[in-house]
């Protein structure tokens, strides 16, 4: 499939033996941290954390990415990032299993989507943990067919309505259609939320939207269109006030604030029209202290 790659809507068809795609991911998989991680929302993280498994390159390139030293310049900036084979992964899966993880969490993992779907056909049936794919939303339903089975928990974002602004900040005006129908594919396979005993998410969706300044009409339109994708109520759905500025270009001034609470709030009353349930975020979450240090070796 890497020779000719059509793993995310872009099909660009890159031959990812000899040249990058779009996402600027090498063939074999290539990672740049494999922690236990205590940020993601309580019914994920739980007391030992979520096994997060941080991928190497994007499928969105989002102007605004809080992650963009693994995602855009992983080539250029020095990190903990390595190739590694389909055994050391499933030796990090299991490494994380032991040291206690709730589930394994695999972070931007789209464009590695046919490596992933390899490695859990040889271990998803001795893992007895969630396996959660945590992705931008801009997915192809072909990918995400090849995957049924085999994830638990899909945590897609929705990240824009306007295909303007999808365009301007991601480089995919068609990002709203595309996200839509990956997320009705997502709730076929995996059905409605399901939280344990324990509190922990088992199956289903979390969705998350993380608000952008200035975008707030955006993010009703984006609730409005969840809405009529998945029944409202058999989702979770995680508001994210956590964007922070300093990631976005200068030249793009309308970026280089944080949201104010008019904004976040506004967002959060237009959730509750539609009787989504799930999480909120406080104002302090919005902290570069959040973002995971990549140059740490940790696998
Ligand atoms: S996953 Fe990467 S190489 Fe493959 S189609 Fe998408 S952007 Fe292109």
């Amino acid at each position: 499939m890497y020779n000719t790659c059509n793993l995310c809507p872009r099909e660009c068809g890159a031959d990812r033996i000899n040249r990058m795609g779009y996402c600027r991911a090498p063939r074999e998989i290539m990672i740049a941290r494999a922690a236990l991680h205590l940020y993601e929302e309580p019914v994920i993280s739980g007391k030992n954390g979520s096994g997060t498994i941080f991928f190497c390159g994007c499928n969105l390139g989002c102007v605004f990415c809080q992650n963009g030293v693994i995602s855009h310049d992983f080539a250029k900036v020095k990190t903990a990032a390595r190739i590694i084979s389909d055994d050391e992964l499933i030796s990090i899966i299991l490494n994380l299993k032991a040291e206690g993880a709730h589930n394994i969490n695999f972070v931007t993992p789209t464009h590695y989507a046919d490596s992933i779907a390899r490695v859990l056909k040889r271990i998803k049936a001795e893992l007895r943990i969630p396996v959660i794919y945590n992705c931008g939303g801009y997915e192809s339903i072909e990918t995400l067919k090849m995957l049924e089975g085999l994830i638990d928990i899909y945590m897609p974002d929705f990240k824009y309505f306007s295909d303007e602004l999808s365009k301007k900040y991601s480089f995919a005006p068609d990002y709203a259609e595309r996200a839509a129908e990956a997320l009705a594919e997502m709730y076929r396979q995996t059905g409605e939320a399901v939280i344990g005993e324990d509190g922990l998410m088992k199956k289903g969706i979390l969705l998350r939207h993380l608000v952008l300044p200035g975008c707030r009409k955006d993010s009703a339109l984006i609730l409005e269109k969840i809405a009529e994708t998945v029944p409202a109520n058999k989702i979770l759905i995680s508001i994210m006030r956590q964007y922070t500025p300093d990631f976005a270009p200068e030249s793009m001034k309308e970026l280089r604030r944080r949201i104010t609470s008019f904004e976040y709030d506004f967002v959060l009353s237009e959730s509750e029209k539609y009787g989504f349930v799930g999480f909120s975020q406080d104002k302090d979450s919005a902290k570069t202290s959040y973002t995971p240090d990549f140059s740490l070796k940790t696998f």
